[in-house]
């Protein structure tokens, strides 16, 4: 077995995560996006050493969970030969960049992306879940995703960075902008506290300096749905789970030549356009108004050894907009508020209306029968 740390936060590929049913390995794709023989690649190592099911999760990574311990070196070695790890564990835990989905081949997008990762060590060392966010479209997509510093159009055209938790950003172009980046991540890490990990959080107690504020950002974009776009076809996976064997069906089945990740849940197959009647996609969310995409849940028994309840199949069961069923009060899925959130308690549920999964419940007790005979939310 490979020489990994045990530890909570932030799962890589190379230092899983342990959870109820074996360890979590992450995969970061680069600048969002698989290429056809990586997706299938990678739909083909989670069915050999891994649950089978691929998570999609709010950084636009990927997870396989249920990873044996003698398994995670024939993974490694799978992942290597599809051009999916790092060279190192230093620089996969530094590449912790979003990519707007949208993007096309040699934008301002596209191009800082990668650009960012070619000089990922020049950045000083940064807290785990320190990220970067290059969304340089017509107007930002990821503004609600998890990101410190943020590549964004400008109101007045151009680029600027801003640091997450300011108003404005500096002016930049796509010469410079990488170097703004990185000082900006040098000016963070010479003036945070130890225990200041996040930007936003920063800039509550510390100023930011003037030269990086000034340049208002342009409107935020129209957020995707499922259904065609420029790029392909857009589905949503319930939960974040996607099935592997459902994924390479529906890959192999359009014909698609790539796998362009979202952080909303959503994947796109990169380059089909005509594909919304086809039974390959089936197993997926295929319109905009599904409540599934509205529904949290994390994976619960007997995935995560804190939770006395199947979770899922009961919100699958449910399909009720804006629900979050927690297997524990953690509320690690979704740890915000819910119009109802379920929580799982000894086998049953206590239900908390407007509220996240550690307030206190209006309803405990409830079976899972309770919930599906009705009138109790
Ligand atoms: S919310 Fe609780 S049961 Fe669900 S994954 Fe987190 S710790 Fe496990």
């Amino acid at each position: 077995m490979s020489d990994f740390t045990i530890k909570g936060w932030c799962p890589g590929a190379y230092r899983p995560m342990r959870s109820g049913d074996g360890l979590v390995v992450r995969i970061r794709p680069r600048v969002a996006r698989l290429n056809a023989e990586q997706t299938l690649g990678l739909c083909k190592a989670a069915q050999t050493h891994a649950s089978g099911v691929i998570d999609l999760t709010n950084r636009a990574n990927l997870q396989l969970r249920g990873v044996r311990d003698d398994a995670h070196d024939a993974l490694l070695s799978d992942l290597d030969a599809l051009e999916l790890l790092d060279a190192t564990q230093l620089l996969e835990a530094r590449r912790n960049i979003l990519t707007a989905p949208m993007w096309d081949t040699a934008d301002d997008t596209h191009t800082l992306s990668l650009k960012l990762i070619s000089r990922l060590n020049e950045l000083p060392e940064l807290p785990a879940k320190f990220g970067f966010s290059v969304d340089a479209g017509d107007g930002p997509a990821l503004r609600n995703a998890s990101a410190d510093i943020r590549i964004e159009r400008a109101l007045e055209g151009g680029l600027i960075v801003r640091a997450d938790g300011a108003e404005t950003g500096r002016k930049t172009d796509r010469a410079n902008a990488i170097n703004d980046v990185i000082t900006l991540a040098h000016w963070f890490a010479t003036t945070r506290a130890d225990d200041t990990k996040r930007m936003a959080s920063h800039l509550r107690n510390t100023p930011l300096p003037t030269n990086w504020q000034g340049t208002a950002g342009a409107a935020a974009a129209i957020g995707l749905t499922p259904g065609p776009s420029s790029r392909g076809l857009i589905l949503g996976a319930a939960f974040g789970a996607i099935p592997a064997q459902a994924l390479a069906q529906a890959m192999t089945g359009s014909k698609a030549s790539g796998l362009i990740l979202t952080p909303w849940r959503l994947f796109i197959l990169e380059g089909v356009h005509s594909a919304f009647e086809h039974d390959f996609i089936s197993d997926f969310i295929s319109g905009p108004n599904d409540p599934l995409l509205t529904t949290d849940a994390c994976p619960g028994a007997p995935f995560c050894t804190s939770s006395t309840v199947n979770t899922r199949q009961i919100a699958l069961a449910l399909k009720t907009p804006d629900l979050h069923v927690s297997g524990c009060s953690k509320g690690c899925a979704h740890p915000l508020a819910s119009a109802v959130t379920l929580v799982g308690n000894q086998g049953r549920f206590d239900l908390v209306r407007g509220g996240c999964s550690w307030d206190e419940p209006t309803k405990r007790g409830l079976s899972p029968d309770d919930l599906l005979k009705g009138n109790v939310f």
